[in-house]
């Protein structure tokens, strides 16, 4: 069965890039009906924030990526945040020592400084890796604080197959004697990962590529414990695009790095995972792009997931949100939409026919306010808006004349709805000897102030009822 994992720090929010990790690794084991395991690596003590591991698990809840085996979830393999596996990873430590593959360091925070400052690149000069066994004892029963650290091969090559990168391989000479222990006896995740895959039956890791060339010093670990390495699957990087076109690591500078920040603006949640899933891969023999979290799970493969950056592309997303909203019911888009209207709705607006009008042409949520706020006020604007080349209005007596006898009708209809408005208006044509366009245009303009409105004059006019209407035609007629 393929087991993977999504093992997130908790620093504070959920970045994009880690969030399609989750997903990737979700899918990679969901399509063959495997398990996935939700891990709280929380071992770095200086970058924890608190409530943190809440977000994760409510950005998971939210996307649809349950897990199998996690924090409150259990399992057979728990617990499940690392800070609570502590004594393991000592034990296992510990006898990684015994074999050979690690050794105690008892060098001080002062001696490392200064072989920092001497070459900042050199790195440990493996001063401890020979320590007689007695000296260690004794160093220890006095208490002498210590790591513990990796005794890597001096020689030749270590070398592992990714499944989307390739062949991977590492000069030997070229890898640290890194730390697995800490003094504080927490793990580095350098090591504990390792540890918490191998319980755990991860078969698949799936992560980002940062850690691509590291896993030469990992796959070593599980040799030395004589495990079965995983298969390892490691994701492009997300790139943002610069303002001179040419593109770097996806920062705060190029847009919402952040899932919160993306559904705070109004993104939907499956929007965001539907574009994500195409952020790196690739679906083979698909006519479209659109697909909801099941049909993910049935056709996403590895050999799908691309090697080359990905460039996170807005607009693109901007587009997907849209598409997803225009399809969502009149009823869940009001249910959804309403939490973002920040002005209180006259009782006299038809809320119900304005969200409609709105529910097709919004991109995302956020933008609710800006688009209705000329149905809750009449905006001020100039009379020259009603002056218009294409249905002929040269002249303010023209628009004066087609507003007037339209309140004479519109003040005589009981009945404000789309189909009577319009069948009420329509006579004007011939009366007036004008076409539709023209009676319509003037009277948009003046229940909206704008030349651009979602939906037409009738519309409007039906969500903001008979006294505004009236009102609002009132007012246009004395500015003109
Ligand atoms: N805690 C690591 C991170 O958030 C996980 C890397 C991995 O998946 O192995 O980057």
């Amino acid at each position: 069965m393929i087991v993977t994992r999504f093992a997130p720090s908790p620093t504070g929010y959920m970045h994009i890039g880690n969030l399609r990790t989750a997903l990737y690794s979700y899918l990679i084991s969901k399509h063959e009906d495997g398990k996935f395991i939700l891990r709280i690596e929380d071992t770095d003590r200086e970058r924890f924030v608190e409530g943190a591991t809440d977000i994760i698990k409510s950005t998971l809840s939210i996307t649809g990526l349950g897990y199998d085996e996690g924090p409150d979830v259990g399992g057979d393999h728990g617990p499940y945040v690392q800070s609570e596996r502590k004594e393991i990873y000592m034990e296992y430590a510990k006898k990684l020592v015994d074999m050979g593959y690690a050794y105690y360091c008892f060098c001080t925070k002062d001696r490392l400084e200064k072989l920092h400052e001497e070459d900042a690149t050199g790195g440990y000069d493996r001063h401890c890796r020979n320590l007689s066994p007695e000296e260690v004892q004794r160093n220890l029963d006095a208490g002498i604080p210590f790591v513990i650290r990796q005794k890597m091969p001096l020689e030749g090559t270590t070398s592992y197959v990714d499944s989307v990168f390739g062949e991977i391989s590492m000069n030997n000479s070229e890898l640290q004697d890194q730390i697995l222990m800490k003094a504080d006896g927490y793990p580095t995740y350098n090591f504990c990962h390792v540890i918490d895959d191998h319980l755990m039956g991860v078969t698949h890791v799936v992560r980002g590529s940062e850690y691509l060339t590291s896993t030469p010093k990992y796959v070593l670990l599980y040799d030395a414990y004589g495990w079965e390495r995983p298969t390892y699957v490691h994701l492009p990087l997300i790139m943002g695009r610069n303002e001179d076109g040419s593109i770097s690591k996806l920062s705060k500078r190029h847009g919402a790095v952040s899932f919160q920040d993306l559904i705070a603006d109004g993104y939907l949640p499956e929007a965001v995972v539907n574009y994500l899933a195409l952020l790196g891969w690739c679906p083979k023999n698909s006519e479209t792009e659109f697909f909801t979290l099941d049909e993910l799970k049935s056709v996403f493969t590895i050999d799908g997931v691309s090697k080359s950056p990905s460039v996170f592309d807005y607009e693109k997303l901007l587009w997907f949100n849209g598409e997803y909203i225009h399809k969502l019911s009149p009823e869940k888009f009001e249910e959804l939409v309403t939490p973002f209207i920040k002005c209180e709705i006259p009782s006299t607006v038809n809320k119900a026919r304005m969200l409609e009008l709105l529910r097709t042409r919004i991109t995302k949520l956020s933008e609710i306010n800006e688009r209705m706020a000329f149905f809750i006020s009449l905006p001020d604007y100039e009379r020259e808006l009603f002056l218009n080349k294409k249905n002929k209005i040269s002249d303010f007596e023209l628009v004066k004349t087609v507003l007037t006898s339209a309140l004479d009708i519109l003040s005589a209809t009981d009945s404000f709805d789309n189909d009577t408005l319009f069948a009420g208006l329509t006579p004007l044509t011939e009366s007036l000897g004008l076409k539709t366009g023209t009676i319509m245009w003037c009277i948009r303009i003046a229940v909206s102030g704008m030349t651009a409105t979602p939906g037409g004059a009738t519309e409007i006019m039906e969500v903001i009822g008979k006294d505004e209407s009236i009102a609002r035609i009132k007012a246009a007629i004395s500015k003109l």
